[in-house]
């Protein structure tokens, strides 16, 4: 294969190596180019790796034939050729950037040192360095402070508790998983937390970072409040990793824009996953990213009729363990007026299931503790058909999946 027709990947993750499998098994091999030091693994389940029950080998990744490990510093959109931290080149037909994305660091005081790196004992939540080197500070009673309370922090507080740190979360919000759950389900992710020794504080804002000699002593809050911390990991959700893209020329909003052929505002450059932004949504979930790397496989095999409509995508937290959680959330899950709710909840066990129907819809909802049902119910969901106007079905769903 000539330079000219090559399909370069930039990003070695779950969408840059899910695509490069479908194009070789199409017959169309591709370089992906990755700058993780590590083998390509599964983003999604380094909670597990961090709360100890997997090691790293578990979670790799099937590696891709064409794989350079290199960091992309510069795209030449003229010549088409990607410029590489190390002074190489890569010259590309076509490419794809899966680039992901980047955490989001509050503007805390004392966050940075004066070189501009984050002190000894604070930490990211985004990659497996993040996660090996947070596994190597974490032991029975470290304080560690968790900042967010969105579906990072609520993994990683509940990975480092398991490992048996003493473990604060601080959620600015009023509530945790603000964004998927309503207020009954993310009660009881409060309660599962609890329940791990976790203590929790919702709206709280964290100002400030206190270091000692380049390490990290406490946080303290907006209301003064300080707390002491060998360990604080931010998790306060992540951005599109558009640097480059914007840095070249290409049409960048939150992320990358993409059209339904995931193609951007340059003919040859196509982008998917966490760095893409298709008919205003940036997705920032697994499930997209795959869907994105499946379409273009066939798009760039030349099938014409190959093209991204969107996803529906479900946000699932899976806590293993002696203690397991499991949660699922899709859609809307708090209701509209005129909408209808189905709602069955068991505090014993600590099950909770909700649907929200619109016009005889199903427009979202959340289950707790027990998803028997989700797979029946996200196809309802997924399917926008309409549901039989008597309620009947919908209860049936709800409690026995469909079957
Ligand atoms: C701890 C954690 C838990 C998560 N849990 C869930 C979950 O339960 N459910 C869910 O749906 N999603 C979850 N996610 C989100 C999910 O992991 C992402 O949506 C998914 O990984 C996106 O895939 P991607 O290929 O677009 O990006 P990524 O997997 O981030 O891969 C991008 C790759 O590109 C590389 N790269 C970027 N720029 C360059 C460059 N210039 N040069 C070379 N390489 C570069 C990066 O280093 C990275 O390896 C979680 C994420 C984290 C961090």
């Amino acid at each position: 294969m000539t330079s000219n027709s090559r399909v370069v990947v930039l990003g070695a993750g779950l969408a840059g190596v899910r695509l490069a499998r479908r194009l070789g098994e199409l017959g169309m091999p591709a370089l992906v180019v990755g700058d993780e030091e590590h083998r390509p693994y599964n983003r999604v389940l380094l909670a597990e790796v961090l709360a100890g029950r997997y090691s790293p080998e578990v979670i790799a990744l099937p590696a891709p034939a064409g794989l350079v490990r290199a960091r992309v510093t510069g795209i030449d959109r003229a010549r088409r050729v990607l410029a590489c931290a190390d002074g190489s080149e890569i010259a590309y037909g076509t490419l794809v950037l899966a680039t992901g994305s980047n955490p989001v660091l509050p503007p805390l005081r004392g966050l940075f040192t004066p070189d501009h790196v984050l002190p000894e004992g604070v930490h990211a939540f985004r990659t497996m360095d993040d996660c090996l080197g947070l596994s190597k500070a974490v032991r029975p009673g470290v304080r560690a402070v968790v900042v967010g309370g969105g579906l990072l922090g609520v993994s990683a507080a509940r990975a480092l508790a398991v490992r048996g740190a003493q473990v604060v979360l601080a959620q600015q919000a009023e509530r945790l998983m603000e964004r998927q759950l309503d207020p009954d389900a993310s009660r009881l992710v409060h309660r599962h937390l609890k329940d791990l020794g976790v203590e929790v504080h919702t709206e709280c804002r964290v100002r400030d970072v206190r270091c000692l000699g380049g390490a990290v002593r406490s946080v303290e809050m907006a209301d003064g409040y300080a707390l002491d911390a060998d360990l604080v990991v931010l998790a306060c959700g992540v951005s599109p990793r558009a640097g480059l893209a914007r840095a070249a020329g290409i049409a960048v909003h939150k992320g990358v824009l993409v059209d339904d052929a995931l193609r951007t505002s340059d003919p040859h450059i196509r982008a998917i996953g966490d760095c893409a932004q298709h008919d205003g949504t940036v997705y920032g979930l697994a499930a997209p990213a795959l869907e994105q790397a499946d379409v273009l496989a066939e798009s760039l095999a030349g099938n014409p009729d190959s093209r991204y409509t969107g996803t529906r995508a479900l946000t699932r937290l899976t806590l293993a363990g002696n203690s397991a959680f499991d949660l699922a959330a899709f859609g809307e899950t708090e209701p509209r007026p005129g909408d209808d709710v189905v709602q069955l909840s068991d505090a014993t066990r600590g099950t909770y299931r909700k649907v929200v129907v619109r016009d005889d819809r199903l427009v979202g909802g959340v289950l707790v503790g027990d998803l028997g049902t989700v797979g029946a119910l996200a196809r309802a969901w997924e399917g926008a058909e309409p549901l039989p106007s008597d309620g009947g079905p919908l209860l049936h769903l709800l409690t026995n999946g469909g079957t």
